[in-house]
């Protein structure tokens, strides 16, 4: 038997026809009756009278359901918010038993080869890593003896944008009997549904572009509406509950807020990283550009410049930006710039001199100029 209905919703108008962009602005708000609020309020209360489904704040919210309906419509399945996009990578981790061998990207998010690298000091976990646009070597870690329990695929990935065959590696996945899991972060559903691959989990930094304006912290897993998902989604739920991974009221309601304008600010940020990335190639201070050709995440690799390492040379260019933000994170309408390995957690195979660029909502020309003089300066 799925949840009681706490964090499901019955009331917001909807059609199957209406495209996603539009199932991101119309869904998660109340019925269109007379007298009801447009927007769905944020719900501050950590318990609720007595006598129906829901009866404690750790379990669900209102809020939440909002927010859950809408993502789970975008990503075609069933979501759950959680804490911080860690909090739903934890959460995953726990379906799978002590010792479980998990095959995952070299070049996932440093939070994410973290984590494994924990779990695996401590025999909780032993991992495979892998080139994860390299399907032959993703298909023979799983396959190898013992075969994986579970695969974590990003897709592109954080920050090396290296893009894997989904459908490939999820079907050979299956094959062994894998879990499969897929951070969707960098594409957003508006650009890649992995459960429409057959991905048993998609999980988000919600942080990022589903919220979309860098002031919120959130995770979401979503899961398949199958049986098996339904299965998935209740033990992910339990242990949510149970561990108390839940976010607050106010930044999910912020994040719904943020999930209105994901298709224009996708349309905006993904023609600037574009254009950026093409004019890029061309740039003499740059030795690299890394871009899979749509998204609004770009990585560059700095040339050294005047007796400097490449690594100065890269940190000078973030010293000079005026309009790009020099911050980590990503996502956010604002552009971000940033050189991943000043993060002592940061794979030693990213370059030295590779810089991430979120590509925000700004002028292109603008972004341009910012971007151009910091690299010519440097
Ligand atoms: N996954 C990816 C691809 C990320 O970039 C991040 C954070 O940068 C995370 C997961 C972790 O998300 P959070 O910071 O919301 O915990």
């Amino acid at each position: 038997m799925s949840k009681p209905s706490h964090t499901e919703r019955s009331s917001t108008a909807s059609s199957p026809s209406w495209s996603l962009d539009t199932q991101a602005v119309a869904l998660g708000r109340p019925p269109h009756t007379a007298g009801e609020p447009v927007n769905e309020p944020i719900t501050l209360t950590s318990t609720f009278h007595a006598g129906a489904d829901l009866s404690y704040a750790r379990v669900g919210n209102p809020t939440w359901a909002a927010f859950e309906e809408t993502v789970g419509v975008l990503e075609g399945g069933h979501a759950l918010a959680f804490a911080s996009g860690m909090a739903s990578i934890s959460a995953v981790l726990s379906l799978v038993p002590h010792g479980a061998v998990v095959v995952a990207p070299h070049h996932a998010y440093s939070g994410t080869t973290g984590i494994l690298a924990d779990l695996a000091s401590s025999g909780a976990l032993v991992v495979r890593h892998v080139d994860i646009s390299d399907t032959d070597e993703v298909l023979a870690a799983l396959a190898l003896e013992p075969t994986a329990d579970l695969l974590i695929a990003e897709s592109p990935t954080n920050p090396m944008l290296e893009v894997a065959d989904l459908p490939a590696i999820v079907a050979a996945g299956h094959d062994i009997g894998a879990l499969v899991m897929v951070d969707n972060t960098f594409a957003t559903p508006l650009l890649q549904r992995p459960l429409d691959d057959g991905a048993d989990i998609v999980i988000h930094s919600a942080t990022k572009y589903l919220s979309g304006h860098s002031d919120v912290l959130l995770g979401v897993a979503i899961t398949p509406d199958t049986g098996a998902g339904r299965a998935l989604s209740e033990r992910l739920h339990t242990h949510r509950t149970s561990r108390g991974a839940i976010p607050g009221p106010m930044e999910v309601w912020l994040a719904l807020r943020g999930l209105r304008t994901l298709s224009v600010r996708l349309e905006r940020s993904g023609a600037n990283a574009v254009a950026l990335a093409q004019r890029l190639a061309e740039h003499p201070a740059v030795s690299r550009v890394r871009y899979p050709g749509w998204g609004s995440i770009v990585a560059i690799e700095v040339a050294a410049v005047g007796g400097l390492t490449t690594a100065q040379s890269a940190e000078a260019v973030c010293d000079r930006t005026r309009l790009w933000t020099h911050s980590t994170s990503l996502g956010g309408v604002e552009s971000q710039i940033e050189r991943r390995r000043r993060h002592t957690a940061e794979v030693e195979t990213v370059p030295d001199n590779l810089l991430r660029l979120s590509v925000g909502i700004e002028s292109v020309e603008d972004l341009w100029r910012d971007l151009d003089s910091a690299l010519t300066g440097a």
